[in-house]
Protein backbone atom coordinates (compact mmCIF):
# COMPACT_ATOMS: atom_id res chain seq x y z
CA UNK A 1 0.00 0.00 0.00
CA UNK A 2 1.15 3.56 -0.97
CA UNK A 3 2.14 5.73 1.89
CA UNK A 4 -1.19 8.15 1.37
CA UNK A 5 -3.13 6.02 -0.31
CA UNK A 6 -7.01 6.68 0.41
CA UNK A 7 -8.90 4.71 2.32
CA UNK A 8 -12.19 4.35 0.07
CA UNK A 9 -14.58 3.33 2.50
CA UNK A 10 -13.44 6.98 4.80
CA UNK A 11 -13.55 8.82 1.26
CA UNK A 12 -16.97 7.35 1.10
CA UNK A 13 -18.06 8.68 4.32
CA UNK A 14 -16.40 12.13 3.81
CA UNK A 15 -18.21 13.04 0.46
CA UNK A 16 -21.34 11.28 1.52
CA UNK A 17 -21.46 14.08 4.42
CA UNK A 18 -20.21 16.72 2.47
CA UNK A 19 -23.57 15.82 0.30
CA UNK A 20 -25.38 15.73 3.59
CA UNK A 21 -24.37 19.15 4.26
CA UNK A 22 -25.50 19.94 1.03
CA UNK A 23 -28.65 18.96 1.28
CA UNK A 24 -30.37 19.73 3.98
CA UNK A 25 -31.08 22.45 6.36
CA UNK A 26 -29.02 22.78 9.35
CA UNK A 27 -30.61 24.68 12.39
CA UNK A 28 -28.22 23.14 15.09
CA UNK A 29 -27.65 26.25 17.01
CA UNK A 30 -23.41 25.49 17.79
CA UNK A 31 -22.99 24.82 14.23
CA UNK A 32 -21.93 26.66 11.66
CA UNK A 33 -20.25 26.30 8.27
CA UNK A 34 -16.46 27.76 8.03
CA UNK A 35 -15.06 29.25 4.99
CA UNK A 36 -12.83 27.35 2.26
CA UNK A 37 -9.61 29.16 4.38
CA UNK A 38 -10.41 28.07 7.60
CA UNK A 39 -10.34 24.31 6.20
CA UNK A 40 -6.99 24.97 4.48
CA UNK A 41 -5.28 26.00 7.56
CA UNK A 42 -6.69 23.24 9.28
CA UNK A 43 -5.63 21.27 6.76
CA UNK A 44 -2.51 22.31 6.59
CA UNK A 45 1.08 21.00 7.08
CA UNK A 46 0.78 22.35 10.72
CA UNK A 47 -0.96 19.12 11.75
CA UNK A 48 2.94 17.95 11.83
CA UNK A 49 4.41 20.14 14.09
CA UNK A 50 4.65 19.42 17.96
CA UNK A 51 5.20 22.77 19.93
CA UNK A 52 4.58 22.16 23.75
CA UNK A 53 4.49 25.11 25.68
CA UNK A 54 3.56 28.83 24.57
CA UNK A 55 5.63 31.70 21.55
CA UNK A 56 8.90 32.15 22.71
CA UNK A 57 9.13 29.28 25.64
CA UNK A 58 8.72 25.99 23.54
CA UNK A 59 9.89 22.57 24.79
CA UNK A 60 10.36 21.49 20.86
CA UNK A 61 12.80 23.02 18.56
CA UNK A 62 11.98 24.24 15.09
CA UNK A 63 9.01 26.09 16.64
CA UNK A 64 9.56 29.68 14.66
CA UNK A 65 7.00 29.80 12.18
CA UNK A 66 4.08 28.16 14.71
CA UNK A 67 5.06 30.81 16.89
CA UNK A 68 4.26 33.98 14.51
CA UNK A 69 0.91 31.57 13.45
CA UNK A 70 0.07 31.04 17.60
CA UNK A 71 0.68 34.94 17.46
CA UNK A 72 -1.70 35.68 15.21
CA UNK A 73 -4.33 33.82 16.22
CA UNK A 74 -3.99 35.63 20.09
CA UNK A 75 -3.37 39.31 18.48
CA UNK A 76 -6.51 39.38 16.51
CA UNK A 77 -8.46 37.88 19.72
CA UNK A 78 -6.91 40.10 21.74
CA UNK A 79 -8.30 42.94 18.96
CA UNK A 80 -11.93 41.42 18.54
CA UNK A 81 -12.93 40.72 22.26
CA UNK A 82 -10.71 43.97 23.77
CA UNK A 83 -9.29 41.66 25.89
CA UNK A 84 -5.95 41.95 27.44
CA UNK A 85 -5.01 37.90 27.63
CA UNK A 86 -5.83 35.32 25.46
CA UNK A 87 -4.99 31.67 25.58
CA UNK A 88 -5.96 29.68 21.85
CA UNK A 89 -4.82 26.70 23.15
CA UNK A 90 -7.62 24.14 24.71
CA UNK A 91 -8.82 21.35 22.09
CA UNK A 92 -12.51 22.52 23.02
CA UNK A 93 -14.77 24.57 25.47
CA UNK A 94 -15.00 21.68 27.73
CA UNK A 95 -11.68 21.78 28.51
CA UNK A 96 -11.34 25.68 28.36
CA UNK A 97 -13.78 25.19 30.98
CA UNK A 98 -11.57 22.43 32.40
CA UNK A 99 -8.45 24.66 32.93
CA UNK A 100 -10.07 27.54 34.56
CA UNK A 101 -11.64 25.24 37.12
CA UNK A 102 -7.56 23.83 37.66
CA UNK A 103 -6.62 27.08 37.42
CA UNK A 104 -9.04 28.67 40.40
CA UNK A 105 -10.41 25.54 42.53
CA UNK A 106 -9.25 22.79 44.72
CA UNK A 107 -11.44 19.36 43.97
CA UNK A 108 -14.42 19.75 46.12
CA UNK A 109 -14.80 22.97 45.66
CA UNK A 110 -18.88 24.25 45.54
CA UNK A 111 -19.47 25.95 42.09
CA UNK A 112 -23.07 27.47 40.73
CA UNK A 113 -23.73 26.80 37.20
CA UNK A 114 -27.10 26.84 35.13
CA UNK A 115 -28.72 23.85 35.32
CA UNK A 116 -28.81 21.99 32.16
CA UNK A 117 -32.69 21.51 31.94
CA UNK A 118 -32.77 25.00 32.12
CA UNK A 119 -30.15 25.82 29.45
CA UNK A 120 -26.77 24.93 30.91
CA UNK A 121 -23.96 23.32 29.56
CA UNK A 122 -22.59 19.17 31.07
CA UNK A 123 -19.50 21.19 32.26
CA UNK A 124 -21.16 24.05 34.52
CA UNK A 125 -21.63 20.99 36.94
CA UNK A 126 -23.71 18.32 35.60
CA UNK A 127 -23.33 15.60 38.12
CA UNK A 128 -22.10 13.29 34.73
CA UNK A 129 -19.30 15.13 33.91
CA UNK A 130 -16.31 15.93 35.68
CA UNK A 131 -17.08 19.34 36.46
CA UNK A 132 -19.97 17.35 38.89
CA UNK A 133 -18.23 14.63 40.01
CA UNK A 134 -15.00 16.55 41.43
CA UNK A 135 -16.41 19.84 42.55
CA UNK A 136 -19.37 19.78 44.99
CA UNK A 137 -21.88 21.66 42.33
CA UNK A 138 -24.80 23.18 42.88
CA UNK A 139 -27.56 24.86 40.23
CA UNK A 140 -29.70 27.75 39.35
CA UNK A 141 -32.85 26.84 36.81
CA UNK A 142 -35.13 29.93 34.80
CA UNK A 143 -38.11 31.55 36.42
CA UNK A 144 -40.85 29.33 35.58
CA UNK A 145 -43.52 32.33 34.45
CA UNK A 146 -40.97 34.45 32.52
CA UNK A 147 -38.78 31.19 31.54
CA UNK A 148 -35.98 33.96 32.04
CA UNK A 149 -33.22 33.85 34.37
CA UNK A 150 -34.39 34.54 38.07
CA UNK A 151 -31.53 36.93 39.43
CA UNK A 152 -33.26 37.08 42.91
CA UNK A 153 -33.26 33.57 42.84
CA UNK A 154 -29.64 33.06 41.89
CA UNK A 155 -28.79 35.58 44.46
CA UNK A 156 -30.33 33.60 47.08
CA UNK A 157 -28.29 29.84 46.37
CA UNK A 158 -25.43 31.98 45.95
CA UNK A 159 -26.01 33.41 49.60
CA UNK A 160 -26.97 29.79 50.72
CA UNK A 161 -24.32 27.58 49.33
CA UNK A 162 -21.33 30.05 49.24
CA UNK A 163 -19.79 29.18 45.71
CA UNK A 164 -15.98 29.59 45.11
CA UNK A 165 -16.78 29.78 41.41
CA UNK A 166 -19.65 31.23 39.60
CA UNK A 167 -20.50 30.10 36.24
CA UNK A 168 -22.77 32.37 33.79
CA UNK A 169 -23.52 31.49 30.04
CA UNK A 170 -25.40 28.94 28.38
CA UNK A 171 -25.78 26.05 25.48
CA UNK A 172 -29.67 27.36 24.99
CA UNK A 173 -30.69 30.31 26.13
CA UNK A 174 -32.42 33.31 24.18
CA UNK A 175 -32.15 36.14 25.58
CA UNK A 176 -29.67 38.80 26.90
CA UNK A 177 -27.79 38.26 29.41
CA UNK A 178 -26.89 40.82 32.07
CA UNK A 179 -23.35 40.12 33.42
CA UNK A 180 -23.45 42.57 35.80
CA UNK A 181 -25.71 40.97 38.10
CA UNK A 182 -23.62 37.99 37.99
CA UNK A 183 -20.62 39.79 39.10
CA UNK A 184 -22.72 41.81 42.23
CA UNK A 185 -23.68 38.60 43.66
CA UNK A 186 -20.07 37.06 42.63
CA UNK A 187 -19.08 40.05 44.59
CA UNK A 188 -21.08 39.71 47.77
CA UNK A 189 -20.45 36.30 48.50
CA UNK A 190 -16.40 35.89 47.13
CA UNK A 191 -16.56 34.12 44.17
CA UNK A 192 -15.27 33.82 40.80
CA UNK A 193 -17.18 35.06 37.90
CA UNK A 194 -16.62 32.85 34.61
CA UNK A 195 -18.28 33.86 31.62
CA UNK A 196 -18.78 30.74 29.46
CA UNK A 197 -19.97 32.62 26.14
CA UNK A 198 -19.45 30.00 23.58
CA UNK A 199 -22.91 30.31 21.84
CA UNK A 200 -22.59 34.18 22.13
CA UNK A 201 -18.77 34.94 21.11
CA UNK A 202 -19.97 36.12 17.74
CA UNK A 203 -22.71 37.93 18.89
CA UNK A 204 -20.27 39.56 21.36
CA UNK A 205 -17.29 40.30 19.30
CA UNK A 206 -19.53 42.28 17.27
CA UNK A 207 -21.64 44.61 19.59
CA UNK A 208 -24.74 42.74 19.18
CA UNK A 209 -24.63 41.37 23.05
CA UNK A 210 -22.74 42.83 26.00
CA UNK A 211 -19.02 41.59 26.80
CA UNK A 212 -18.95 39.87 29.76
CA UNK A 213 -15.01 40.90 29.69
CA UNK A 214 -15.09 44.01 31.67
CA UNK A 215 -17.07 42.02 34.15
CA UNK A 216 -15.95 38.47 34.94
CA UNK A 217 -12.78 37.20 35.79
CA UNK A 218 -12.78 34.95 32.59
CA UNK A 219 -13.88 34.17 29.73
CA UNK A 220 -13.95 30.96 27.85
CA UNK A 221 -15.52 29.95 24.78
CA UNK A 222 -15.51 27.75 21.82
CA UNK A 223 -14.42 28.70 18.49
CA UNK A 224 -16.53 26.69 16.09
CA UNK A 225 -19.96 28.40 17.14
CA UNK A 226 -20.95 31.61 16.53
CA UNK A 227 -17.62 32.71 15.40
CA UNK A 228 -17.47 30.43 12.05
CA UNK A 229 -14.15 29.09 12.85
CA UNK A 230 -12.77 25.51 13.28
CA UNK A 231 -13.68 23.13 16.36
CA UNK A 232 -12.39 23.98 19.41
CA UNK A 233 -11.68 26.51 22.66
CA UNK A 234 -10.34 29.54 23.86
CA UNK A 235 -9.68 31.55 26.90
CA UNK A 236 -9.64 35.41 27.70
CA UNK A 237 -9.70 37.75 30.53
CA UNK A 238 -8.34 41.23 31.96
CA UNK A 239 -7.49 40.15 34.72
CA UNK A 240 -3.56 40.32 33.65
CA UNK A 241 -2.88 38.44 37.68
CA UNK A 242 -5.01 35.39 36.64
CA UNK A 243 -3.05 35.07 33.12
CA UNK A 244 0.19 32.93 34.76
CA UNK A 245 -2.73 30.50 36.58
CA UNK A 246 -4.41 29.92 33.50
CA UNK A 247 -1.18 29.29 31.06
CA UNK A 248 -0.14 26.71 33.03
CA UNK A 249 -3.36 25.31 34.67
CA UNK A 250 -3.87 24.47 30.35
CA UNK A 251 -0.32 23.17 29.73
CA UNK A 252 1.36 21.41 31.41
CA UNK A 253 -2.16 21.31 33.97
CA UNK A 254 -4.78 20.06 31.11
CA UNK A 255 -3.34 19.48 28.00
CA UNK A 256 0.13 18.19 26.38
CA UNK A 257 1.13 19.75 22.38
CA UNK A 258 -1.58 22.51 21.06
CA UNK A 259 -2.94 21.44 18.14
CA UNK A 260 -1.22 24.15 15.58
CA UNK A 261 -3.09 23.57 12.60
CA UNK A 262 -6.19 24.03 14.50
CA UNK A 263 -4.58 27.28 15.96
CA UNK A 264 -3.74 28.46 12.54
CA UNK A 265 -7.44 27.98 11.47
CA UNK A 266 -8.60 29.55 14.90
CA UNK A 267 -6.45 32.25 13.53
CA UNK A 268 -7.97 32.71 9.93
CA UNK A 269 -11.25 32.87 11.61
CA UNK A 270 -10.78 35.87 13.92
CA UNK A 271 -9.43 37.94 10.95
CA UNK A 272 -12.40 37.08 8.97
CA UNK A 273 -14.40 37.92 12.63
CA UNK A 274 -12.71 41.44 12.17
CA UNK A 275 -13.70 42.21 8.63
CA UNK A 276 -16.98 44.38 8.73
CA UNK A 277 -18.49 41.96 6.76
CA UNK A 278 -18.91 39.92 9.98
CA UNK A 279 -20.84 42.30 11.65
CA UNK A 280 -23.29 42.68 8.60
CA UNK A 281 -23.56 38.71 9.16
CA UNK A 282 -24.17 38.41 12.86
CA UNK A 283 -26.84 41.27 12.22
CA UNK A 284 -28.79 38.63 9.56
CA UNK A 285 -28.27 35.52 12.03
CA UNK A 286 -30.25 37.13 14.62
CA UNK A 287 -32.99 38.95 12.16
CA UNK A 288 -33.35 35.40 10.68
CA UNK A 289 -33.97 34.14 14.57
CA UNK A 290 -36.48 36.95 15.08
CA UNK A 291 -38.55 36.17 11.73
CA UNK A 292 -38.44 32.16 13.13
CA UNK A 293 -39.45 33.32 16.53
CA UNK A 294 -42.31 35.11 15.24
CA UNK A 295 -43.56 32.60 12.55
CA UNK A 296 -43.80 30.01 14.90
CA UNK A 297 -45.33 32.40 17.61
CA UNK A 298 -48.05 33.18 15.15
CA UNK A 299 -48.85 29.24 14.95
CA UNK A 300 -51.55 27.42 16.89
CA UNK A 301 -49.77 24.61 18.85
CA UNK A 302 -45.74 26.01 19.12
CA UNK A 303 -44.89 28.21 21.81
CA UNK A 304 -41.32 30.21 21.86
CA UNK A 305 -39.70 29.58 25.41
CA UNK A 306 -39.58 33.01 26.96
CA UNK A 307 -42.07 34.55 24.05
CA UNK A 308 -38.91 35.27 21.82
CA UNK A 309 -35.14 35.60 21.37
CA UNK A 310 -32.73 38.18 21.08
CA UNK A 311 -29.95 36.23 19.64
CA UNK A 312 -28.96 33.05 17.19
CA UNK A 313 -31.53 30.64 18.73
CA UNK A 314 -34.81 29.77 20.09
CA UNK A 315 -36.25 26.90 21.92
CA UNK A 316 -39.70 25.72 20.94
CA UNK A 317 -42.29 23.72 23.06
CA UNK A 318 -43.91 21.48 21.04
CA UNK A 319 -46.38 19.78 23.62
CA UNK A 320 -49.55 20.75 22.06
CA UNK A 321 -48.15 19.38 18.60
CA UNK A 322 -48.30 15.70 20.57
CA UNK A 323 -44.92 14.97 18.75
CA UNK A 324 -42.18 14.60 21.38
CA UNK A 325 -38.71 16.05 20.73
CA UNK A 326 -37.12 13.32 19.69
CA UNK A 327 -39.59 12.00 17.41
CA UNK A 328 -39.81 15.08 16.07
CA UNK A 329 -36.04 15.99 15.42
CA UNK A 330 -36.42 12.75 13.43
CA UNK A 331 -39.66 13.16 11.43
CA UNK A 332 -37.48 17.02 10.23
CA UNK A 333 -34.44 14.58 9.37
CA UNK A 334 -36.43 13.16 7.32
CA UNK A 335 -37.38 15.79 5.18
CA UNK A 336 -34.09 17.11 5.49
CA UNK A 337 -33.96 19.68 8.04
CA UNK A 338 -31.82 18.93 10.90
CA UNK A 339 -32.23 20.07 13.94
CA UNK A 340 -31.86 18.62 18.37
CA UNK A 341 -34.12 18.05 20.99
CA UNK A 342 -34.27 20.03 23.58
CA UNK A 343 -35.72 20.10 27.32
CA UNK A 344 -38.19 22.75 27.90
CA UNK A 345 -38.38 24.77 31.34
CA UNK A 346 -39.82 21.96 33.60
CA UNK A 347 -40.14 19.36 31.23
CA UNK A 348 -41.96 16.41 32.02
CA UNK A 349 -40.13 14.11 29.72
CA UNK A 350 -36.63 13.12 29.82
CA UNK A 351 -33.63 14.59 28.75
CA UNK A 352 -33.44 11.86 25.62
CA UNK A 353 -37.27 12.43 24.36
CA UNK A 354 -37.78 16.21 25.79
CA UNK A 355 -40.82 18.12 24.95
CA UNK A 356 -38.97 20.85 22.57
CA UNK A 357 -36.40 21.36 19.77
CA UNK A 358 -33.40 24.21 19.94
CA UNK A 359 -33.68 26.13 16.51
CA UNK A 360 -30.38 28.28 15.23
CA UNK A 361 -29.71 30.48 12.23
CA UNK A 362 -26.02 30.38 12.34
CA UNK A 363 -25.58 27.66 9.50
CA UNK A 364 -28.22 28.97 7.58
CA UNK A 365 -27.21 32.80 7.83
CA UNK A 366 -23.84 31.34 5.84
CA UNK A 367 -25.73 30.12 3.51
CA UNK A 368 -27.34 33.26 2.39
CA UNK A 369 -30.55 32.96 4.10
CA UNK A 370 -32.69 36.12 4.80
CA UNK A 371 -35.86 36.53 6.96
CA UNK A 372 -38.14 35.65 4.03
CA UNK A 373 -36.26 32.06 3.66
CA UNK A 374 -35.90 31.81 7.70
CA UNK A 375 -39.66 32.23 7.52
CA UNK A 376 -40.28 29.46 5.37
CA UNK A 377 -38.52 27.29 6.85
CA UNK A 378 -40.40 27.93 9.88
CA UNK A 379 -43.64 27.68 7.72
CA UNK A 380 -42.13 23.94 6.85
CA UNK A 381 -41.78 23.06 10.19
CA UNK A 382 -45.04 23.97 11.70
CA UNK A 383 -46.82 22.03 8.63
CA UNK A 384 -44.69 18.69 9.13
CA UNK A 385 -45.21 18.61 13.38
CA UNK A 386 -49.05 19.39 12.26
CA UNK A 387 -48.62 16.63 10.40
CA UNK A 388 -46.46 13.83 11.10
CA UNK A 389 -48.18 10.72 9.47
CA UNK A 390 -49.34 12.90 6.15
CA UNK A 391 -46.94 11.46 3.50
CA UNK A 392 -47.85 14.55 1.11
CA UNK A 393 -47.29 16.69 3.57
CA UNK A 394 -44.02 15.37 4.19
CA UNK A 395 -43.06 14.72 0.43
CA UNK A 396 -43.72 18.89 -0.43
CA UNK A 397 -41.84 19.44 2.63
CA UNK A 398 -38.60 18.07 1.26
CA UNK A 399 -39.26 19.70 -2.06
CA UNK A 400 -39.68 23.26 -0.62
CA UNK A 401 -36.61 22.23 1.21
CA UNK A 402 -34.66 21.29 -1.89
CA UNK A 403 -35.59 24.24 -3.22
CA UNK A 404 -33.88 26.29 -0.96
CA UNK A 405 -30.59 24.22 -0.51
CA UNK A 406 -30.76 24.83 -4.33
CA UNK A 407 -31.13 28.41 -4.02
CA UNK A 408 -28.33 29.13 -1.49
CA UNK A 409 -25.74 26.51 -2.19
CA UNK A 410 -22.46 26.14 0.48
CA UNK A 411 -20.22 27.76 -1.29
N1 LIG B 1 -19.83 25.66 26.67
C1 LIG B 1 -21.02 25.83 26.07
C2 LIG B 1 -21.93 26.91 26.55
C3 LIG B 1 -21.40 24.99 25.02
O1 LIG B 1 -22.60 25.14 24.45
C4 LIG B 1 -20.49 23.98 24.60
C5 LIG B 1 -20.81 23.08 23.48
O2 LIG B 1 -21.84 22.94 22.98
C6 LIG B 1 -19.29 23.83 25.27
C7 LIG B 1 -18.97 24.69 26.30
C8 LIG B 1 -18.34 22.71 24.98
O3 LIG B 1 -17.68 22.80 23.82
P1 LIG B 1 -16.95 21.50 23.19
O4 LIG B 1 -18.04 20.70 22.56
O5 LIG B 1 -15.99 22.12 22.22
O6 LIG B 1 -16.28 20.77 24.30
Amino acid sequence: MNYGEKAPALWDAIKNEEKRQEDTIELIASENIVSDAVREAQGSVLTNKYAEGYPGKRYYGGCQYIDQVEQLAIDYAKKLFNAEYVNVQPHSGSQANMTVYNALLKPGDTILGMGMDAGGHLTHGSKVNFSGKIFNSVSYDLNPETEELDFDKIHQIALENKPKLIIAGASAYSRIIDWQKFRDIADEVGAYLMVDMAHIAGLVAVGAHPSPLPVADVVTTTTHKTLRGPRGGMILSNNKELSKKIDSALFPGTQGGPLEHVIAAKAQAFYEDLQPEFAQYINQVIKNSKAMAEEFKNSKKIRVISGGTDNHLMIIDITNTGVTGKDAQNLLDSVNITTNKESIPGDKRSPFITSGLRIGTPAITSRGFKESDAKEVAKIIIEVLDNPEDTEVLAQAKERIKDLVQKYPIK
